[in-house]
Order: C-alpha cells, then sequence, then structure tokens
C-alpha cells in the first residue's frame, strides 16, 4: 500500500468498445510506473493543466488582444470550453472523457501571442528555415520545451494524446515525426476522441467569437438574422420570453445554438458508429470519420463561420489590431536573428541557423500578448 493508495487499478467507467480503453497500457516515450489515483488520460490532463505554457493561454489573444477589455475570451477560456463541450458529448458516446478533457485542454498550446495574426507572421519569417505552425509548436511544447520532470524534456503525455493534439500536419513533417505522423501518410483517422475534439473546438470558437463580437459592438444582432442557426434560435427566445432583448436575449440565443450543435453532433455520431459498427479504437482508425455533424447542421455551422470571418475577424478595427502583431512578431524574430545577443542564454545555438531560428520561434511563441508587446517597446522605443 502506497501513501496514495492501493495497488488497485484505477477504477475504470464502462466505455463504449470503440473509445479508447483505460484499462489498456499507455505509450509513452519515456517508460513510466502506472498512474495509481487517477487514469493514465486523467494523468495526461493534470500534467498539461500544471504546465507553463498553459498558465500562459490566459495572456493570449483569441480575437480580441487580451488588454481590450476583461469579458473576452482568451486562449485559455477558449480552451476551457472546448473541454467541456468535448466532454459533455464524449459521455453521451462513452468515449474516454479524461482523454477528450487532455486533448481539448492542449490544443491550442502552441499558439503565439496575438492569435492567427501571430501565428501567420511567425510562419513568414520562419519559411526558410521550415515554417512554423502552432498545431506542431503544440506538440513541440509537451515532447520537448516544458522543463519541469528530472528525467525527461516535456510532459511525457500518452501517444494517444500526443496524435490528438496534432490535429493536422503535412506530409513532410509527417515523415520526420515517426509514429505519431504514420496516420497521415497512410490517410488513417485519428481516436473518436481526437475527432471530437476538434469538432468541440470548432463549437467552441464559432459560438463564443460570435457572443464577443456582438458584445464588442463590432457585429449587430440584426446582421445574423441572416445566419439561420442565429436566426432559428433568436425566434425561438422571442416566443419563450416576449420582448427579452441585449445581454440576456443573446445569451439565451446562443446556448440554443450551442445545444443544437451539441445534440445534432451526437444522434449523427450514434448514426454514423451505428453503421460503420467499430469493435475497437483500432477499427477506428481504418473507418471514414464518425464524430461528425448531419449535412444541414454542417451548412448551417459553415454559414455562421463565414460570417464571422466576413463580418468580425476582417473588421477594420480588428485589423487594426492585427497588423499591428504581425508588426511586433516580424521585427522580434528580425532583431533576434540580427543581433542573438540580445536573446536570453537558453535560446542561443551557436553557429547553427537553423537551429537558432527554431529557438527564436520557441521564444516568441512562448510570448503572451503583454509580454511580446512589452518586448518590443524595451528593444524599439527609444526613450
Ligand atoms: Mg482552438
Amino acid at each position: 500500500m502506497s501513501q496514495f493508495g492501493t495497488a488497485t487499478p484505477f477504477p475504470y467507467l464502462i466505455l463504449a468498445p470503440y473509445a479508447v480503453q483505460n484499462s489498456a497500457p499507455a505509450r509513452r516515450l519515456f517508460d513510466e510506473a502506472p498512474a495509481r489515483s487517477r487514469s493514465e488520460y486523467g494523468r495526461d490532463r493534470d500534467r498539461i493543466i500544471h504546465c507553463g505554457a498553459f498558465r500562459r493561454l490566459e495572456y493570449k489573444t483569441q480575437v480580441f488582444v487580451n488588454h481590450e477589455g476583461d469579458l473576452f475570451r482568451t486562449r485559455l477560456t477558449h480552451s476551457l470550453e472546448v473541454a467541456q463541450i468535448a466532454r459533455a458529448i464524449a459521455r453521451n458516446l462513452r468515449l474516454n472523457e479524461d482523454l477528450v478533457e487532455a486533448i481539448s485542454l492542449a490544443h491550442d498550446l502552441g499558439h503565439t501571442p496575438f492569435g492567427h495574426a501571430g501565428q501567420d507572421a511567425l510562419n513568414h519569417c520562419m519559411q526558410p528555415y521550415g515554417g512554423f505552425e502552432h498545431n506542431l509548436q503544440s506538440l513541440r511544447i509537451v515532447d520537448e520545451l516544458e522543463e519541469r520532470y528530472g528525467s525527461f524534456n516535456g510532459l511525457n503525455l500518452s501517444f494517444e494524446t500526443r496524435s490528438g493534439i496534432l490535429k493536422h500536419c503535412s506530409l513532410k513533417n509527417a515523415a520526420q515525426l515517426g509514429d505519431i505522423g504514420q496516420r497521415f501518410i497512410d490517410g488513417r483517422q485519428p481516436s473518436l476522441e481526437a475527432q471530437l475534439a476538434n469538432l468541440a473546438d470548432e463549437i467552441a470558437y464559432n459560438n463564443h467569437d460570435l457572443d464577443d463580437g456582438l458584445r464588442s459592438g463590432l457585429v449587430q444582432e440584426s446582421q445574423l438574422m441572416e445566419v439561420s442557426l442565429f436566426a432559428r434560435n433568436r425566434h425561438l427566445v422571442e416566443e419563450a420570453f416576449p420582448g427579452l432583448s441585449g445581454k440576456r436575449a443573446i445569451a439565451e440565443t446562443i446556448r440554443r445554438m450551442i445545444n443544437d450543435l451539441v445534440l445534432d453532433l451526437i444522434a449523427t455520431s450514434e448514426q454514423l458508429i451505428a453503421t460503420h459498427q467499430p469493435r475497437s479504437s483500432d477499427d477506428v482508425r481504418h473507418a471514414p470519420k464518425l464524430i461528425a455533424f448531419s449535412d444541414s447542421m454542417r451548412k448551417e455551422a459553415n454559414e455562421l463561420k463565414h460570417f464571422l470571418f466576413q463580418n468580425l475577424y476582417r473588421h477594420y478595427q480588428v485589423q487594426r489590431m492585427t497588423s499591428k502583431a504581425r508588426r511586433c512578431v516580424a521585427d522580434l524574430f528580425a532583431l533576434f536573428m540580427k543581433e542573438t545577443d540580445l536573446l536570453p542564454p537558453d535560446y542561443l545555438v551557436a553557429g547553427d541557423p537553423v537551429r537558432q531560428a527554431r529557438k527564436v520561434a520557441d521564444y516568441i511563441a512562448g510570448m503572451t500578448d503583454r509580454y511580446a508587446i512589452r518586448e518590443h517597446r524595451k528593444l524599439f522605443l527609444v526613450e
């Protein structure tokens, strides 16, 4: 008997046969004794929550730069919303909730400051050195960059969690990643838990970006009446609460929209699973995608996404911040590459420009919005 309890295996919930099972040993890069007080994927989730990159998500942009307002989503609250939606669906489908939560919480760890603008700028700067992709960077953080354990770099997460984090990957990159990249080369699917985390991400950002867009005043409720998912639910709110307006009406509408998407995803996935009858998580990898929206809901979700793209992400006030963010990242990259003696010593790689560029990218990608702004001010503003 150890201080952590008996040696009895962790009590497993009954999962569907097509879920990733807790009873099978987890494959990790470095062997470790089995977890006792939690499942292997619960252990992964806990390691993610305790790592530095996870805490930094609090000060990284989702759409609005962190200092633009206290109520807007950040990468951290986004990741929590993804995990909540994914867990709720996982329980309905009897999938592995711990795994789905681990993937959801880690999926955006590799994001640069300033959201997609930062990623695009860094990718542009890194073109001569292999490019930069936030998805690969998330994997790099959990595999190499976190420094928390005596015997290995990274968090030594299970294969299933790492594979879920690597949501997309070019064939060229896949070939360099070993077993984790193999599914892209073979054209196979990831686990249902990974498929689910991916769609929960989409449900979360479409709805919360809409909410933030309305709160910021950059998007108006009247414009949204052309978006069928919004309009249908806004009418239902009017029926239930005649005359209700403002933030309560928006909240009532958005929660119904999320509910529509979640219920459709559960029903459609149940049907797909019943049709293809996977008997194990291995069968899942050889089947088509089994976690999906119905065709009509997919159309509605795309319509909402398109609306946000046209009216929010490209709004001139968002573009102003995006443009500034791009310059901030590009300036920092160029300066650090030219004057490497400005870098903290841990990030110096003598005589190897490709590895040096990757370390500069690691340094910049690890910055929060406000840290990047401060660095830029310190290094460029002559006071
Ligand atoms: Mg995301």
